[in-house]
């Protein structure tokens, strides 16, 4: 069929199940955000493009080639949004959320957009979920923003994530460092990949995200920041590993972890799986102090962390576990013919007062057809709405999985049925 329109390049729609999966992740991490103490907020898709490329950095990958950039009619260059962090930054200074009393604790989710080289399971617009504590430069922030994704990988049963964690340092050791950093570059430019030498002139402490083989052997030997943290940071990220050791939370410092983004300071995390051999990023977060400065406010210190929700549900499949439970419909009232179908219509009308799934025929089928149709749908009863059982004002019951059926009372429909679903979610060991 040639199509006028189709779906943007990189980008899907979500339909049935695959929304649902999207909408359990956002209630599950919701309900634990809440429990921590968080406040949603949602922030605008566009923003100006001048917060993104002043925070995550002019020389990013996600600034240079990923962002979704233009101007508007009236002459202002607009981005889609490719994170959350400084949007909820600039939404708190712009509001004076300040003066609500600190810390604030925020929470978000909802697409982001990255124009990404089209791969399996990468998409243009995808969707993440994330926190920020702003306020608070205290170690337990951090702690508590790493431990809320290790309770959600638990809920949803993956928990053989590798914790990294590394001290970024802060601007004081950040200079030590770099005037330590920079001539040992200079040394091994001969074997870095271009991009790694752009990096070296515009962001030097990023230059450890290059994953090239031979600018990896190159940097092999090079000077570690957290070797050169200054008291204050020393202290910060000794005193955050005793609080994750207190709260069961395993990890490995792993020194050369940097973050694709300019604004982190302090603490940096990321929760790696295995998946199909490589090393798959689905949570991930730091700390940034001085992001707030960068946007012309006043310090205000920082943490969160943002996670992808398509790339969770992908590790999720790998591992045969999904977020959903039984979405299915409760029961499918199927009309013998059209003459009963205002019958059925009363019916349908009180499963639904009755908060029971229910749905019918829209297309005049025959009984057959629509016992097809309530297999299709996952029904887990079929009411069947029939001359002889109208006569004596019953109606039948069947049960699709266990193949038998039986007479209720028109009365008694509601509480027949809340029965049935009731023995069945005990016999399904669905509490
Ligand atoms: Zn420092
Ligand atoms: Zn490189």
């Amino acid at each position: 069929m040639a199509l006028n329109y189709r779906a943007p390049k990189g980008m899907k729609d979500n339909v049935g199940s695959q929304q649902e999966e999207l909408e359990e992740i956002f209630r599950l991490s919701s309900d634990l955000f809440r429990l921590h103490g968080y406040m949603m907020i949602s922030t605008p898709i566009l923003e100006p493009a001048g917060l993104f490329t002043r925070t995550i950095g002019e020389a990013s990958d996600i600034v240079k080639k990923e962002m979704y950039s233009f101007e508007d009619r009236g002459g202002e260059v607009l981005a889609l949004r490719p994170e959350g962090t400084a949007p909820i930054m600039r939404a708190y200074l712009e509001g004076g959320l300040k003066s609500r009393g600190l810390p604030q604790k925020l929470f978000y989710y909802g697409p982001m957009f990255r124009r990404e080289r089209p791969q399996a399971g990468r998409y243009r617009q995808f969707h993440q979920v994330g926190a920020e504590v702003l306020g608070s430069d205290s170690p337990l922030a951090d702690a508590e923003i790493i431990s809320i994704s290790a309770k959600l990988f638990g809920a949803l049963g993956v928990q053989d994530y590798t914790l990294l964690l590394n001290s970024l340092g802060c601007r004081k050791c950040q200079k030590d460092y770099l005037a330590i950093l920079c001539p040992y570059l200079e040394e091994v430019k001969e074997d870095l990949c271009e991009q790694c030498l752009v990096r070296a002139r515009q962001s030097p402490l990023r230059i450890f995200d290059c994953k090239e083989a031979s600018c990896q052997d190159a940097l092999s030997h090079a000077p570690m920041i957290v070797d050169f943290l200054c008291e204050g940071c020393g202290r910060h990220f000794s005193e955050l590993q005793e609080y994750l050791d207190l709260m069961g939370i395993n990890y490995r410092v792993e020194p050369l972890l940097a973050r694709g983004l300019d604004y982190y300071s302090r603490t940096a995390f990321e929760y790696q799986f295995d998946e199909l051999g490589a090393k798959s990023t689905v949570s991930a977060g730091g700390r940034y102090d001085y992001l707030a400065e960068e946007l012309g406010g006043s310090p205000t210190p920082g943490v969160g962390f943002s996670l992808g929700v398509e790339r969770l549900l992908i590790l999720l499949r790998s591992r045969g576990k999904t977020p959903l439970k039984a979405y299915g419909l409760d029961v499918y009232v199927a009309p013998a013919s059209a003459s009963y179908k205002k019958a059925a219509l009363l019916i349908l009308e009180r499963l639904r007062s009755a908060k029971i799934r229910s749905d019918t025929d829209f297309l005049d089928r025959s009984l057959k057809a629509q016992m097809r149709a309530a297999d299709r749908l996952g029904a887990k009863l079929v009411l069947i709405v029939g001359e002889e059982e109208r006569q004596r004002n019953v109606v039948v019951l069947r049960d699709l999985a266990g193949k038998k059926q039986w007479e209720i009372p028109v009365e008694d429909i509601e509480r027949e049925v809340n029965n049935f679903l009731e023995r069945k979610r005990v016999d399904d060991g669905d509490g």
